[in-house]
């Protein structure tokens, strides 16, 4: 497709537009070639997602290739469990990465030769300020920096120095290496900024080969540079460190010059997604690990039962822009819950059980209700609901004395049992304590298929059931969201003191339909009336356990608002 064709075809975004002009332009050949380049310090989050959807996305679009690169300069945080773990997410979100897996860790030894050949030219040298000198000498947003006492350091005196920092013969914290810039700068990051610090700790690829490790800004231009990337999808925050990202690109001479574009990352209320909070919140056991399905994780987000498909179109529908904003995680649920609610089966579940007993129907016998098992799809089949003596309603649906428009079961009251009959309350039982143990009902066997008889009135409410004896007894995790206010970090208090106590809560005693004998883990299914749920990792022969995945409706704005 032209860029032409593309303009008429897609609403895009501005790097839609970028792209577009480069490649009439005829800029790189026309070619795109992205990166996706995180740090294996932890976890990949939604906030991840996006940049890999905008990355892979972009190089699908335009039929480029797009790596994976680890971005690896950091040993003291980084490990393989990482980096093994986001390869998986990557996938699981349905892409794939172009060639070999990149490390920024496999450029180590260039980009060494080239501060070498920035020494031989000048414009690096080893500084011996300390850290809080380096500091002050940096200057401010107002005042212009100085120069340091090492900056004329000869070419000679600098390799030398820069060889034995390799080499581990300095202290950590004794020496940088830095490029000669302009202490007065404007922009602070081109005040002499630092390319290399000492590190004597074992990297996870390259053991203890180095002793020194390359900074951010100096390894990553590069590394776009050696790789072909045409296009260098950042974040904001990276917006002023691009100067020096062209300036390194210029003075190490490299032929290929990649370009650094920068968009607004996502930001979500009632969750956090800082990488250093999400370590917190799993090595302080605030959550189960980093598959919690309360987590911002990709593997968080699974377990929970979000379909890739259902994140893909999230980060699809907000869009890419370079204004800062906040997506309310009511539309990711919302987003989540469209998805679910196409493929999802239908079952029956009843979470806080109360015994009903039908006392008008013959013990022992099993009567063989049916039901679509998705209403808008019939195509899915039908599945068995079995009518028994003894079934099990929710505590919700019961109310002893109701206030006027209760449609639900209350004494004396009618009530229809979905897809079986209407039933009437006789008696209501309590044990010592006063608590409701046992309704005893009679149905209706006039009532079947929806029907309502002549001369009787229609009952309004309609509630869901299982079967006490034809049922399985499961577990069902409710998960709600991780924090109870939206922007945990910018409150008052640590952001600890903000984790919704209610953001689990376990039902031990759930019965659910049959029909979900034999499902499979990550499976999906609608508890009528009651969410979305999928099958937990952790389920077992003797115990099937359900995560919700999402309510049916946003009830948290309900309650938060006071509104609707
Ligand atoms: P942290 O600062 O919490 O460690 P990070 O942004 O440094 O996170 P990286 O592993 O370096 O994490 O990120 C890899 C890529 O994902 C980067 O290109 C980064 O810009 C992008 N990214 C990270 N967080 C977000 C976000 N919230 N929205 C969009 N893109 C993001
Ligand atoms: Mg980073």
């Amino acid at each position: 497709m032209s860029a032409e064709e593309k303009e008429n075809n897609k609403p895009g975004h501005f790097i839609n537009t970028i792209i577009d002009k480069d490649r009439a332009n005829g800029k790189h050949g026309g070619k795109v070639h992205t990166r996706f380049p995180p740090e294996p310090n932890g976890y990949l989050h939604i906030g991840h997602a996006k940049s890999i959807c905008l990355n892979f996305g972009l190089a699908e679009e335009y039929g480029g290739p797009c790596n994976l690169r680890f971005d690896d300069t950091n040993p003291e945080t980084e490990k393989m469990e990482y980096i093994e773990a986001i390869k998986k997410d990557i996938k699981w979100l349905g892409f794939n990465w172009s060639g070999e897996i990149c490390y920024s860790s496999d450029y180590f030894q260039k980009l060494y030769e080239l501060a070498l050949q920035m020494i031989d030219e000048g414009i690096a040298y080893v500084c011996e300020l300390t850290p809080e000198q380096t500091r002050e000498y940096r200057g401010t947003l107002t005042e212009p920096g100085k120069n340091s006492p090492f900056r004329d350091r000869t070419p000679q005196e600098n390799r030398e120095l820069f060889e034995k920092m390799k080499a581990g013969e300095v202290e950590e914290g004794k020496m940088v290496l830095r490029a000669k810039i302009d202490m007065s700068a404007s922009n602070i990051n081109l005040r002499d900024p630092i390319m290399y610090r000492i590190k004597k700790a074992p990297h996870p690829r390259t053991g203890s080969a180095w002793n020194i490790y390359p900074m951010y800004d100096w390894t990553h231009g590069l590394s776009d540079s050696f790789e072909g990337i045409t296009h260098s999808i950042c974040t904001l925050e990276f917006q002023d460190h691009r100067p020096l990202y062209d300036w390194y690109l210029e003075a190490t001479h490299v032929p290929h010059r990649p370009q650094q574009i920068e968009f607004a990352r996502l930001n979500l209320d009632y969750t956090v997604m800082s990488k250093r909070k999400l370590i917190q919140l799993v090595e302080d056991k605030h959550v189960h690990g980093w598959d919690d399905p309360r987590m911002p994780t990709i593997i968080g987000m699974r377990r929970r039962g979000y379909s890739p498909k259902a994140i893909r179109e999230f980060c699809d529908r907000i869009g890419v822009t370079k204004k800062d904003s906040c997506i309310t995680m009511s539309t990711l649920e919302s987003v989540v819950r469209e998805d679910l609610d196409e493929t999802s089966p239908r079952a029956m579940a009843v979470l806080d059980p109360i015994k009903v007993t039908i006392t008008n129907f013959p013990e022992g016998e099993v009567e063989k209700l049916s039901a679509q098992i998705h209403p808008k799809k019939e195509e899915m089949g039908r599945r068995e609901i079995p009518f028994t003596k003894d079934i099990y309603i929710d505590r919700e649906d019961f109310m002893e004395n109701p206030p006027k428009g209760y449609f639900r079961l209350s004494p004396g009251g009618q009530v229809r049992l979905r897809y079986a009959y209407v039933i009437t309350c006789d008696e209501v039982i309590k044990d010592d304590q006063g608590h409701v143990v046992e309704l005893k009902c009679t149905y209706n066997s006039d009532t079947g298929g929806g029907k309502t008889p002549e001369g009787m009135k229609k009952v309004k409410g309609i509630i869901h059931w299982v079967s006490a004896t034809e049922s399985l007894k499961s577990e069902v995790r409710l998960y709600d969201r991780l924090f109870n206010v939206p922007n945990p970090l910018g409150a008052e208090k640590d952001y600890l003191e903000y984790i919704n106590p209610e953001s689990l809560i376990v039902k031990k005693n759930a019965y659910v339909e049959l029909s979900m004998h034999g499902a499979l883990m990550g499976e999906h299914v609608q508890f009528e009336r009651v969410g979305f749920f999928c099958v937990d990792y952790d389920t077992t022969e003797e115990n099937l356990v359900f995560n919700r995945t999402v309510t049916l409706k946003d009830a948290w704005l309900k309650q938060n608002s006071g509104k609707s």
